[in-house]
């Protein structure tokens, strides 16, 4: 078997950066693929929030300067392995060594500087990858750059680029000066079939225009963004590229998120025995300052608070929801207006809500694996990992049938047994009450929920299929 040779560009990777999903998939994408005998090495930029700990491992293996438009910056390149896996780091004080993430109002030129140094030290660290796999609008103007710039050369003359959507919404659109000013990139490019977006630049429809292949996270969300409602103004686009873009499912590292196995969780337990997760379920009450009552529903919402994850549906009937008698865990960080939404709730029932609004990995795990039930009513949802989350530690699902929630989550049905969680189909808030209302009822039929659980902790969502369908897209690649 021939080795391909990729190089997974990502603007976030867990453990090093992570807002949401994109940086689960970034790290655990590549190691799938190491896995099957491959050579896919990791790049992002070095932020000044990496936890130490892997700072002081990283080895600096060279630097050089690069040209973003006029202006030449440092670029330092670090490495590390872990996992059997090589991460690269691309340093710069001025752009990265800023604290969290995104945000700032130099964004253009911070992932600008990013895309093309990736591409320009390649040659120094002496790799030369058959596919530059690109994530998400940050490193959506490296096919740009490519086709721009370096086609011309030999050692980049026959790179491939697979570029996955993680989510259309985002898209990193800038005033079109920053095409001269930033990109350094001539307006022959600007023009409705390449980066131009209703007078503007837009960084990922460039990586939709100019990459060699599509993906993104799930059938269903593949499709879906080919309409006018979830196409977020590139339906066109990607209706144009049908042909190139897959729709391919996300899946998890299933060792790392293993109750059996998780040192983050309070108890360890299995589908075999499942007295741990009750332990976790009263020292997270505990923690939390909740009720300690074991015999009532325990609901878990994890989330970047936008609203895109159907906020706005909670707040129609949240009073209902806590009127039942149940306890419901909030873990998210983002909107001002949702964080005042559960701030109020927290005030008005007192130990039935916990309202945590940062972001908190360990928390996360630990609401994994205490909470009975995972409420995701997004209004849309690429793939959604939380989900998969949620039943890998026997916490039974509640969403919404969208995107990748569609394709994972399948209704319960008390005749066959079939299904997986409970789902509602339009973005309703009554209807959304109506399937957390059927949870409830058959969280105290023990056998259904304790076979709900112990089906949820079975089901295989690691990245090995999912990882060849890739395999599958970076062999036509190259075969090309
Ligand atoms: P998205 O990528 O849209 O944020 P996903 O469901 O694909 O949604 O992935 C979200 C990931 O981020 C999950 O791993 C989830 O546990 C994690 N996450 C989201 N918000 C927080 C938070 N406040 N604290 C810890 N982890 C979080």
């Amino acid at each position: 078997m021939k080795k391909t040779k990729v190089l997974f560009a990502s603007s976030e990777v867990e453990p090093f950066a992570k807002t949401g999903g994109l940086a689960d998939v970034a790290a655990s994408l590549p190691k799938a693929l190491c896995g099957l005998g491959h050579d896919v090495r990791v790049i992002m930029p070095k932020y000044k929030n990496i936890p130490m700990q892997y700072v002081e491992k990283m080895e600096k293996i060279g630097e050089i300067g690069i040209y973003v438009s006029w202006r030449q910056q440092y670029c330092g390149i670090l490495k590390l392995e872990m996992d059997k896996v090589t991460y690269y780091f691309i340093d710069n004080e001025y752009y990265f060594g800023r604290d969290g993430y995104y945000g700032y109002f130099d964004e253009a030129e911070r992932f600008a500087f990013f895309c093309k140094a990736l591409l320009e030290i390649l040659p120094v660290i002496d790799f030369k990858p058959d596919i530059i796999h690109c994530n998400d609008w940050q490193t959506g103007v490296v096919s740009l750059f490519l086709n721009a710039w370096y086609r011309n050369s030999d050692f980049y003359r026959d790179i491939k680029t697979v570029f996955t959507i993680h989510n259309l919404k985002y898209q990193g659109v800038f005033p079109k000066e920053v095409l001269g000013e930033v990109l350094g990139v001539s307006w022959e490019y600007f023009h409705a079939d390449g980066i131009e977006f209703f007078d503007k630049v837009n960084y990922l429809k460039a990586g939709l225009v100019y990459s060699n292949i599509i993906t993104t996270v799930s059938k269903t969300y593949a499709e879906e963004i080919k309409s006018d409602f979830f196409g977020e103004n590139l339906n066109n686009v990607l209706n144009k590229r049908s042909n190139d873009l897959y729709g391919i499912l996300n899946g998890i590292d299933m060792e790392r998120n293993d109750p059996a196995v998780d040192d983050r969780i309070f108890a360890n337990y299995s589908k075999d025995n499942l007295e741990g997760k009750l332990t976790n379920k009263q020292m997270l009450q505990k923690s939390l300052g909740l009720q300690e009552r074991i015999d009532i529903p325990l609901i878990g919402l994890i989330s970047r608070l936008v609203d895109q994850k159907g906020f706005d549906l909670i707040d129609c009937v949240m009073d209902e929801i806590l009127k039942m008698d149940i306890q419901f865990v909030l873990l998210g960080a983002g909107e001002y207006r949702y964080e005042q939404m559960f701030k109020y709730y927290q005030e008005k029932y007192p130990g039935k809500i916990s309202v945590n609004l940062k972001y908190d990995a360990l928390l996360s795990q630990r609401i994994y694996a205490g909470a009975d039930m995972f409420l995701m009513p997004s209004l849309f949802e690429p793939c959604g990992l939380s989900q998969m989350f949620s039943l890998r530690y026997g916490t039974i699902p509640i969403v919404r049938e969208t995107g990748g929630l569609k394709d994972t989550i399948a209704p319960y049905n008390d005749i066959t047994h079939e299904g997986n969680g409970f789902t509602f189909s339009r973005y309703n808030a009554h209807d959304m009450l109506y399937a957390i209302k059927e949870a409830v009822h058959f969280y105290y039929h023990r056998a259904t929920w304790t076979h709900l659980m112990k089906k949820g902790m079975s089901i295989d969502f690691s990245w090995e299929k999912s990882a060849k369908e890739y395999l599958d897209v970076y062999k036509k690649l190259v075969a090309n």
